[in-house]
């Protein structure tokens, strides 16, 4: 059983990446953004309630995402590993997701970081917005809200992790096969 999270900053290619990882290492790749979009899309109370917060580019409240995200992970129970995108993004969510795992006999066994530079991944956004129809991607005043949740509940989960000893950190920028194999190095030496 290996547990991976997927860290950084919307627009720094957690999903593109964990496309390619997910094959790689089989692991269950759970997008909680994703399935925000899905119930969304299927017109849930929990999408409806979703959308009133990712609509202004804020985080859906820890509660829902929390219960959300473990009912995802209960839903595949025979999986290798998972593969966290987009999740956890506060302490609260950390801390669950510990408790969460560690009821299971399992654990998180590496954060692997994408980092790329805001403006780089702003303009990636809007460019992104054309066509993914996703409203929080079209308008920079909601894609700087968005930064803003990061930089003050998401970043401080670097920390976290990194006294546990299990933050690492990439170069997000390059071509994808590139960054690819930067996170397939890390992942690597968890065995
Ligand atoms: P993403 O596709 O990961 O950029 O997520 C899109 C939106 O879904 C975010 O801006 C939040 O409103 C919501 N969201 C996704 N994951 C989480 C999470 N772990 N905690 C709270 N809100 C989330």
């Amino acid at each position: 059983m290996i547990n991976i999270v997927l860290f950084g900053k919307p627009g720094a290619g957690k999903g593109t990446q964990a496309e390619f990882l997910k094959e790689k290492y089989s692991l269950k790749h759970i997008s909680t953004g994703d399935l925000f979009r899905f119930h969304k899309s299927n017109n849930t109370e929990l999408g409806q309630l979703a959308q009133s917060y990712a609509d202004k580019g804020m985080l859906v409240p820890d509660d829902v995402t929390i219960k959300m995200l473990q009912d995802e992970v209960e839903r595949d129970p025979d999986t290798k590993g998972f593969l966290f995108d987009g999740f956890p993004r506060t302490k609260a969510q950390a801390e669950a997701l510990d408790v969460f795992l560690w009821s299971k006999g399992w654990k998180v066994d590496a954060t692997v970081a994408l980092e790329a530079d805001d403006e780089v991944l702003i303009k990636r956004l809007l460019e992104r917005g054309k066509t993914s129809g996703r409203p929080d991607d079209q308008d920079e005043d909601k894609i700087r809200v968005r930064y803003q949740e990061y930089n003050e509940k998401t970043a401080p989960l670097m920390d976290y992790y990194a006294k546990q000893g299990k933050f690492h950190s990439v170069d997000g920028i390059g071509d994808i096969a590139q960054i690819t194999h930067r996170l397939s190095s890390v992942i690597d030496t968890l065995n």
